[in-house]
């Protein structure tokens, strides 16, 4: 086998200039900063091998896909601190049976180490299951995050009955990327998640990347069920395409309490201000923005993030 040939990097200049277009971005609209539910931070690892996946522009990928923000989780952290990024989690997940446990641990690891993130876990169908996800709920996990397009598992599979059941009760977000993109599967699309919601109505599910390329569905979805949200992330860059249907843009003004920020930081293949941009320019107002980029995932998760600091006497 030979080896790949070294990944150029982002020159620190340019990151910046990535760091003051984004502080530029929310002090312009008067925000202490923001509050982004969609970062990943995995171990070391399994995310050099995620990585090598988007290098290949492998099948799960489809295309080429340089990764901006390839930098150690520290370095990451603290660019984003840099950023005022101010919220954020590590949404690990798990891509086969018999791996969330560790994935879990290891993320719990990172909740106290980082100590503004969102204490993050996942789940896979599997046995054990309902009880690691119970225990995490009763640890004070504050979101959860499953991949169908990575997994390859149906949302609704038995094994997950259980789960769903622990989780509408809890409340706790589970963000989900049930969609078919990037590169679509048996499992992906807005069926599996409607079956779901019709068995859990009350699952506080964050759809990631607003369900592309099934935006409208999605929308629907989470105008019928009152804890169903959308995350931005990717969606509407000059990256992601301008293949959107007419009256999305309308469809996110009127459920603008739903909308939240995600990014999909460190996997993009632009500067981070650029999803900022994509947002601004849909027209919808600084209120708008105001809601997405900050107010609503507070909302969403300040109430968890203030009973874990008081639980465990973190600083904040
Ligand atoms: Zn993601």
């Amino acid at each position: 086998m030979t080896e790949a040939p070294p990944v150029p990097l982002v020159p620190p200049a340019e990151l910046a200039a990535d760091v003051a277009a984004v502080r530029a971005f929310w002090a312009d609209l008067g925000l202490p900063g923001l509050f982004d539910v969609h970062t990943h931070f995995l171990p070391e690892g399994i995310e050099r091998r995620v990585w090598a996946q988007f290098d290949a522009a492998g099948p799960k990928i489809g295309r080429p896909w340089p990764i901006r923000y390839r930098l150690g989780a520290d370095d990451r952290v603290a660019l984003l601190r840099d950023m005022g990024v101010r919220r954020f989690p590590s949404l690990p997940y798990a891509h086969r049976p018999g791996i969330a446990e560790q994935l879990n641990a290891w993320a719990r690891d990172f909740a106290a180490r980082v100590p503004e993130s969102l204490w993050s876990a996942t789940f896979f169908p599997e046995e054990a299951a309902a009880a690691y996800v119970a225990g995490s709920v009763a640890d004070g996990v504050e979101v959860f995050k499953v991949h169908v397009q990575v997994g390859e598992f149906e949302l609704d599979d038995p094994l997950l009955t259980p789960v769903w059941g622990l989780l509408e009760d809890s409340g706790t977000p589970v963000v989900v990327h049930a969609g078919h993109a990037p590169v679509g599967n048996d499992h992906t699309g807005p069926a599996p998640l409607t079956r779901l919601l019709r068995r859990f109505p009350r699952l506080a599910i964050v759809v990631a990347h607003l369900g592309a390329p099934d935006y409208l569905a999605f929308c629907d979805l989470a105008a019928a069920h009152e804890r169903v949200h959308l995350d931005t992330t990717m969606v509407f860059t000059d990256f992601w395409g301008t293949d959107y249907p007419d009256g999305l843009t309308e469809r996110l003004r009127d459920l603008e309490p739903k909308v939240l920020l995600g990014t999909d930081v460190p996997t993009i293949p632009y500067p981070y201000a650029h999803q900022l941009e994509a947002l601004a320019r849909l027209g919808l107002g600084e209120d708008w923005l105001r809601s997405v980029c900050w107010g609503n995932g507070l909302r969403l998760f300040g109430d968890a993030r203030e009973s874990r600091v008081t639980a465990r006497g973190w600083s904040q």
